[in-house]
């Protein structure tokens, strides 16, 4: 609940609070202390209101920069201990933001986000100084719960989380695609702020190809079939983007969401050629209570279409039900006759694979690990989702 408050709201709320409590505080008799022979009725009431000035300050999330002024507020009120002050600290912080005429996003942007390489790497570099395990996810924006429990993976597993925001167009082999791709940055950078991520890096297009890059990759089968074969480039302009943005962060982990189920094979056969020392994670996928899969394009859904798109991952489920005792063919039939039947979706290919090498089965047996994956349009939207069988 606190998370959905604004910046200012978090901030007026936490100086409410402080004065609330100190107020109360203030009230009590002083009866109560008299007789304490080691503290003074003024020592223990300066102490405390300082105590509920820390607790107010830094318990609130407030952004990083507001709570580490805070914490210096909360280090001044120890010594002093006055209400007053805090009152007139937060009127002139106000005061000061007004004037400045500054957005909370604008402040959030201004203490999170970056477009340049050159300080994402000075931070990177007295980070990576101190030892601190580095972790980052990449992605292109809109974001949604999907991408933040990536985002908390890994906060939770390194020192320093770092997430990039970019629309790649060298993935897009449909321009109409990339043109209507949803852009949020602000929207994003309040999210990961929620989210406790450290830095933000929202490059250009020109920051992260100031030449073209003309880079072809060779990674095989995984980049060849389902998404590769449909979506001729996509792979090469992912692998792309990936490669150059794990050399400009030089993370130890990596996070990739399992929707994306064949891009995790293709960032993995990538590291192995280019020999890039990061740990690849892969994230679980993240559901709407009826089961559709986040996206960033479900918002391009029509209310009765996004009201149908469930059927994709119900059928999925539903076949892995039956899966060990029909023919794997039979069960790729009955996911693509039982979402064809609906006249608003359209399969585009289903198929069960090796979930290594995203070769097709035929047999159970060819495998220990089968995973189905399929794209369906749902109208004018293409939508992914995955099952481990
Ligand atoms: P994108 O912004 O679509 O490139 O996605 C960035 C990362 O978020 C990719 O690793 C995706 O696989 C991951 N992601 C997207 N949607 C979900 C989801 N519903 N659950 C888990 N991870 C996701």
């Amino acid at each position: 609940m606190i998370n959905r408050l604004s910046v200012t709201q978090k901030l007026v709320l936490s100086f409410v609070f402080v004065i609330i409590v100190g107020s109360i505080l203030l009230s009590l008799p002083i009866s109560h202390y008299a007789n304490s022979p080691e503290t003074s009725y003024l020592d223990h009431l300066f102490n405390t209101v300082s105590m509920v000035c820390v607790t107010g300050l830094s318990v609130v999330p407030v952004s990083k920069a507001y709570n580490g002024l805070g914490q210096i507020l909360s280090m001044l009120l120890m010594q002093t201990g006055g209400l007053g002050l805090v009152s007139l600290i937060a009127f002139s912080t106000y005061t000061l933001k007004n004037k400045l005429g500054l957005s909370d996003q604008d402040l959030l942007q201004s203490a999170l986000s970056r477009d340049n390489q050159k300080d994402l790497k000075a931070y990177l570099a007295e980070a990576k100084q101190d030892n601190k395990k580095i972790g980052f996810v990449p992605t292109m924006g809109a974001l949604h719960n999907g991408h933040l429990s990536l985002v908390q993976h890994c906060v939770k597993n390194n020192d320093v989380c770092v997430v990039s925001v970019f629309v790649n167009p060298t993935q897009f082999n449909d321009k109409h695609d990339l043109e209507t791709y949803p852009r949020t940055l602000e929207a994003d950078c309040v999210l990961l702020e929620s989210a406790g991520c450290d830095y933000v890096f929202a490059p250009s297009v020109e920051e992260m190809y100031p030449e073209p890059d003309t880079r072809t990759f060779d990674l095989g089968t995984v980049s060849e079939v389902m998404e590769g074969a449909k979506r001729p480039g996509h792979f090469n302009g992912v692998a792309q983007v990936v490669s150059k943005l794990f050399y400009i962060v030089e993370p130890d982990n990596a996070y990739f969401g399992e929707k994306d189920f064949q891009q995790i094979a293709v960032i993995r056969a990538m590291v192995k050629q280019l020999d890039i020392p990061v740990k690849i994670n892969d994230c679980p996928i993240l559901r709407e209570a009826d089961g559709l899969a986040l996206s960033s394009r479900n918002v391009r859904l029509t209310p009765e279409q996004r009201q149908k798109a469930p059927l994709i991952a119900r059928t999925l489920k539903e076949s892995a039900n039956f899966a060990p005792e029909k023919s794997v063919q039979e069960v790729i039939d009955y996911v693509i006759n039982t979402i064809n039947a609906d006249p608003v979706m359209r399969v585009e290919y289903y198929e069960i694979v090796d979930g290594n090498t995203m070769e097709s089965i035929k047999n159970w047996s060819d495998t220990t690990y089968p995973v189905g994956c399929i794209t369906v349009y749902c109208g004018e939207v293409r939508l992914i989702d995955n099952i481990k069988y």
